[in-house]
């Protein structure tokens, strides 16, 4: 049985569930998304994607067509109609419908629209072997220009990075801003262990401000470690005890060789395995219930 999905306030099927060609979500990649995780029959970190999300949305002075509160029911009613324990939700807001022109004043209503699907996860051998990362050409767009705190649905300049990871066979690129500094990964933050503390790039460095990102930092204070948003280079990566990746769907994949050099021991490190409980426990037990 196909998905139900939500569209512009009605659950419809999935096969209905049409966008028009006049979107500018699709001709211009004029829009906001939220990408979200359902553990155990919660929603978690649900108010932070949403905060997210209007803050994005804010950003680009397009309006959210329902309130806060509006929008959480909206995806609780999602996922609930869909009968998902664990979850992959996609929320997105576009630009509406317009002509073929850019001037987003022509587009009169956003389109919103909400996907409640099964999650599909990374295989477990990525978590015990650890990825094998390298640096791109492709830089991280300028804050000035395309602000990566934006989660916007122009997504070209990480799918670039991508497309050059992958020629190189890597599992992941890393993606350096316009001064050099490392930024993130295509769609997960960055973080180093080394000695007894944990360092991330901080948001002007330009990155999305991750979700999981924080809960990880929030998660390091808790196991006593110092918790730092420092720039970095790759000598830092280089030279760290352990290195990592944090994003909603990958959740905390360990980084085991940058650019054909093994980081540390080149296995994933003890602080990384620790993280990764520390957070298995908290997704089991956090969030939104779907279902009382
Ligand atoms: N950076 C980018 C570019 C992303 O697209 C994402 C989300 N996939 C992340 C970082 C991780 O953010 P979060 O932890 O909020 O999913």
């Amino acid at each position: 049985m196909g998905l139900l999905i939500y569209l512009n306030g009605r659950l419809i099927p999935e096969d209905e569930a049409k966008v028009s060609v006049f979107d500018h979500g699709l001709l211009y990649g004029d829009g906001v998304f939220e990408g979200i995780r359902g553990y155990n029959g919660r929603i978690f970190k649900l108010d932070e994607h949403l905060r997210r999300l209007y803050a994005s949305a804010k950003a680009i002075m397009l309006d959210v067509p329902l309130e806060f509160s509006e929008l959480k029911d909206a995806i609780v009613q999602t996922v609930r109609a869909n009968k998902l324990k664990d979850s992959y939700i996609r929320v997105v807001v576009t630009r509406g419908e317009g002509d073929l022109g850019l001037d987003p004043k022509k587009c009169r209503v956003p389109t919103l629209f909400i996907i409640a699907s099964s999650i599909q996860l990374y295989p477990a051998e990525i978590y015990e072997r650890g990825l094998n990362v390298v640096t791109v050409a492709v830089r991280r767009n300028l804050t000035e220009a395309v602000n990566p705190a934006i989660k916007s649905l122009n997504y070209l300049n990480n799918i670039m990075a991508k497309i050059e990871a992958n020629s190189t066979g890597a599992s992941e690129g890393i993606m350096l801003n316009n001064a050099g500094y490392v930024s993130e990964g295509t769609g997960e933050n960055i973080f180093i262990v080394s000695k007894n503390s944990l360092f991330t790039p901080p948001v002007t460095a330009g990155v999305l401000d991750g979700i999981t990102r924080d809960t990880v930092m929030d998660l390091g204070r808790g196991l006593g470690l110092e918790v730092e948003e420092k720039e970095m280079t790759r000598y830092d990566i280089f030279t760290a005890d352990e290195c990592f990746l944090t994003g909603t769907a990958a959740e905390i994949v360990p980084v085991v060789c940058l650019d054909g050099r093994p980081i540390g021991t080149g296995k994933p490190g003890e602080v990384t395995n620790r993280i990764r409980k520390e957070y298995t426990v908290l997704t089991m037990s956090e969030g939104v219930p779907i279902y009382e």
